[in-house]
Parts: C-alpha cells; sequence; structure tokens
C-alpha cells in the first residue's frame, strides 16, 4: 500500500507538472480538480475488485471440474503449456494483444443501450484528467477488466509477466486519459495516446463511439472506429444525466433500468442513457 501512494504521488506531480507545459485544454485545472475525492474513490476501490478474478476462477473450476480444481487451479496459478515456456517479454506482448482485442470489443458492448448505464460513469466527467482513468462503475470494472484479465490467464501464461504488464497498464490508463496535447505523431496507430482517448470521452455520440482500443489504435483502423482529426483538439468532454458523486454514480444504473423497466417514473436519467 505505501508503495501504491508513493506511486500516485509521482502520477499527480508529473501530470500536473505536463499539463501545465502542454496541456490538451488549458481552461483545467492541473492539480485540484473537482470530484478528485470521488476519482481517489475508484482508485482505492478497483484493487479490490480486481482481487475477484481469483474467486472467480476458483468457482469455475468447482463448478466445471470439482474433481481437478485444486489441480486445474495451480496450473493456472504457475502457467502452463507453450504460452508459459515463450520469453518472459514475448509474452507480455501477446498477453496485451489478447487482452486489447477483447477489452476492445467488451468496450463497444458497453456502448451499447444494454450497458451503457454502467460505462456512462466511465465518460461522465466534464474535466478529463489521469485521475478519472478508474473511474468505472464496478459490474464495469469487473467485466470488462477483471473478467478479461481472468480470461486471458487461462491460456498458461507465466504470472510473472502478468507482473510485469501490471506498471504499464496503470501508467498507459493514466497517461491516456492526462491533459495532454501529445498525439504521438507517427506512432499514433501503433499506441494509444491522450489526444487519441480524449476523443473517445467528447460529449457528442457521434464521436464518442469511435476510439475503442485500450492500448493498440490498430485496432480501431481495423474495424473502422478510429478518429483523428489532425490538428483539432477535443473538448467539451461529459454525458447527461449521470450525478456526480461516487454513491449516485454507482446507484445510477440501477436507477436507469428501474426507469426503463417502469418500475420508477422516467427521469432525466433514463432518457440520457436511452
Ligand atoms: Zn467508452
Ligand atoms: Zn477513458
Amino acid at each position: 500500500m505505501p508503495w501504491s501512494i508513493i506511486n500516485l504521488g509521482v502520477l499527480f506531480l508529473a501530470f500536473g507538472l505536463l499539463a501545465g507545459i502542454c496541456p490538451c485544454n488549458r481552461e483545467q485545472p492541473r492539480f485540484a480538480r473537482r470530484e478528485l475525492a470521488d476519482d481517489a474513490l475508484y482508485w482505492f476501490s478497483a484493487i479490490f475488485y480486481a482481487d475477484l478474478g481469483g474467486l472467480f476462477l476458483k468457482a469455475a473450476a468447482q463448478t466445471l471440474a470439482p474433481t481437478h480444481s485444486a489441480g486445474l487451479l495451480a496450473a493456472i496459478a504457475a502457467g502452463y503449456g507453450w504460452a508459459s515456456h515463450a520469453p518472459l517479454l514475448v509474452q507480455a506482448i501477446l498477453i496485451l494483444l489478447a487482452l486489447d482485442f477483447i477489452q476492445y470489443w467488451l468496450h463497444r458492448l458497453f456502448h451499447g443501450r444494454a450497458l451503457w448505464p454502467f460505462h456512462a460513469i466511465h465518460h461522465s466527467a466534464e474535466q478529463v484528467d489521469w485521475t478519472t482513468a478508474y473511474r468505472f462503475h464496478p459490474v464495469n470494472f469487473i467485466l470488462y477488466n477483471t473478467g478479461a484479465v481472468t480470461l486471458v490467464k487461462l491460456a498458461g501464461f507465466s504470472p510473472l509477466a502478468f507482473v510485469i504488464i501490471g506498471p504499464f497498464n496503470l501508467v498507459a490508463s493514466a497517461l491516456v486519459h492526462a491533459n495532454l496535447d501529445w498525439t504521438f505523431g507517427p506512432f499514433r496507430y501503433l499506441l494509444a495516446s491522450p489526444v487519441f482517448h480524449r476523443w473517445h470521452h467528447v460529449r457528442d455520440p457521434s464521436v464518442r463511439n469511435r476510439n475503442f482500443a485500450p492500448t493498440f489504435p490498430i485496432l480501431d483502423v481495423i474495424f473502422g472506429t478510429f478518429y483523428m482529426p489532425k490538428g483539432i483538439l477535443p473538448r467539451d468532454y461529459g454525458v447527461e444525466g449521470v450525478p456526480p458523486h461516487f454513491l449516485g454514480q454507482l446507484a445510477y444504473p440501477f436507477v436507469v433500468y428501474a426507469e426503463r423497466l417502469g418500475l420508477a417514473p422516467a427521469t432525466k436519467a433514463a432518457r440520457a442513457a436511452a
């Protein structure tokens, strides 16, 4: 835990200073953004959701193969087969590619009407910066993150390879949300940049439904969802109807579903999430 706090402190200083030098949206505050306390709660709660993957695996193994579950779980935990014997760097790249492919399609699914009320929370920040990177409803986080990582673990990769990609994913998620005007120039198709992902957060739904890849924008190019107009920077972020604070946001999707089912009178929330 102390290391996590030190890492967060380093990110806070680094992205705050960089936002003063090359901001994407100069009008945004560099350090003390409103809703910062709510986003801090999302960061710390994400640590607990990530631990649920082991419980999912245990429950699945005990249900599907009750007599062999202990051996299966031990093999998955230690790595097995060809995947665990490849060089660690190759394993890390394969894990990132597999995760990106799964998360690209999960992300598109969350932009559909059925799951949007959960994902709208991630899009609710009107001032997008690195601190909003983990603003996810637990249902969204557990399916999109814990679920996808657990699925990739089934392939048998070494646990060390996941240790390598952990810090990479943390910094990459923070970076793509950072208030920076970085496009990565000719590498814009190779790695997701702050400008690439900030376009995904704009209020206009015709633009918001683009740029789904977490790390490799080439997936958006292949599947026809890439959007990064040259010479223009994104602005005007957020969605209608989502409450501004943590507890209201946790309840928000259930309020929308209750309204859709006619169990509660339709409000602005349901209309915005329709
Ligand atoms: Zn999204
Ligand atoms: Zn985002």
